[in-house]
């Protein structure tokens, strides 16, 4: 996911310079919001205050009613948020966390950071989130945490979720980077777990003007651990209680995030908007039986970080959209349990066979808020285009 305007823009200039449209439009975004940034920022600079503070405190406060949690923790990243998330439920050496590998890395690298073994479960092949029978199985009697991620920000099968861990009496840590302001039945993401971790990196619904994160819990203990374990484990200035990170929000992203964040319910709707005209869009190119589109079901209200149809032939795709030029990203082109990084788990091809048929068919298309539909048109036309190829 960490892939903004600047490298995708990178990425097609070498073959074709002029994009319809960009894959992301954080410029028309910013023209948006400009003014009240700019003064944001300045009472920042005035104040000269700069790491968390009462900026920080009142986006905490903000992110509180927007997840209905009692506390929410500003840290540095989303990976930060899942690194603390583990640190504050002691999960380290002989202890498994289950997620998927069909996800961002930070994901599952949060788990190895802390010297926790990451037990992977295979995705539902029509939500490409975690399936719950997947992580039945995966249970052991080392399972410290279920990690469910909201991928795409459509929310996990939480009430499933919620009955294996409640059974197996595991907490749920929720990754949410993707999916601020999803809801599963009615509830806000973030608020079904011990904790949930959201991210605020640039290409996120709601991103600043760098990385930021924030935990959400509402165990007050917790709350108490994540405050003392983001400086460094002290609670009193150079006492360390226990070992922590470094890891706080800084006053000028939480000043920019207050500001976008007032915008956060508009830009969901845009993009929600925007995938319901894709669909009807399938329908009227008639490229439904080549491409499908993401699943939206009723008890669920997905936010669209991304918009993610499979396709069979989604090289040959790819390529012929760049081609009309049009933008699009791999989402995710190999799943974890295959890099070379997680090697050292010993899985092969084959050990999650719906992840990697995922990871071979999935595109994401543009989707942002301020897409227009003449730009959705082309989109749809290039698409009907290498059908009739
Ligand atoms: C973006 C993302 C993260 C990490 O967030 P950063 O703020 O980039 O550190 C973690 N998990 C998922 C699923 C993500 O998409």
């Amino acid at each position: 996911m960490n892939t903004d305007t600047a490298s995708s823009r990178a990425e097609i200039k070498g073959g074709v310079d002029q994009l319809i449209m960009p894959f992301l439009d954080l410029r028309a975004q910013f023209a948006l919001t400009r003014n009240e940034i700019v003064a944001a920022v300045m009472e920042v600079l005035e104040s000269q205050h700069f790491i968390l503070g009462s900026e920080v405190d009142a986006f905490e406060r903000e992110i509180r009613s927007v997840t209905g949690c009692e506390y929410a923790i500003a840290c540095a990243s989303g990976s930060d948020s899942l690194l603390l998330a583990l640190l504050a439920l002691e999960i380290g050496r002989a202890d498994e966390v289950i997620t998927t590998p069909f996800t961002f890395i930070a994901s599952a690298s949060s788990i190895a950071r802390v010297g926790a073994k990451p037990v992977f479960a295979d995705i539902d092949p029509r939500t490409f989130n975690i399936s719950a029978k997947a992580i039945e199985k995966a249970i052991t009697p080392r399972t410290r945490a279920i990690m469910p991620v909201h991928l795409f920000g459509l929310s996990a099968e939480m009430s499933k979720i919620e009955e294996i861990a409640s059974a197996h009496k595991v907490p749920i840590l929720e990754d949410a980077a993707q999916a601020i302001g999803a809801r599963y039945e009615g509830r806000a993401i973030g608020s079904f777990g011990a904790m949930g971790c959201f991210s605020f990196f640039p290409s996120k619904n709601l991103g600043g003007a760098g990385d930021g994160g924030m935990i959400t819990t509402n165990d007050a203990s917790i709350a108490d651990r994540l405050r003392v374990l983001r400086v460094h484990g002290a609670r009193k200035k150079y006492e360390y209680e226990q070992l922590g990170i470094n890891s706080r929000l800084d006053a000028l992203q939480a000043a920019i995030l207050r500001v976008k964040l007032r915008h956060l319910e508009s830009w969901t709707a845009a993009r929600r908007t925007n995938a319901e005209r894709y669909r009807e869009l399938f329908k009227e190119f008639r490229v439904e039986a080549l491409v499908q589109a993401p699943e939206e079901r009723s008890r669920q209200k997905h936010v669209y970080n991304q918009f993610t149809i499979r396709v069979n032939n989604r090289n040959e795709l790819r390529e012929h959209l760049k081609q009309r030029r049009i933008p699009t990203e791999l989402y995710y082109p190999k799943p974890l349990h295959l890099q070379p990084a997680f090697a050292y788990l010993g899985h092969k091809p084959g050990d999650f066979p719906v992840s990697e048929t995922a990871s071979q068919e999935v595109l994401s298309l543009p989707i942002y808020p301020e897409l227009t539909e003449g730009q959705q048109r082309a989109v749809v036309a290039a698409i009907a285009d290498f059908d009739a190829e």
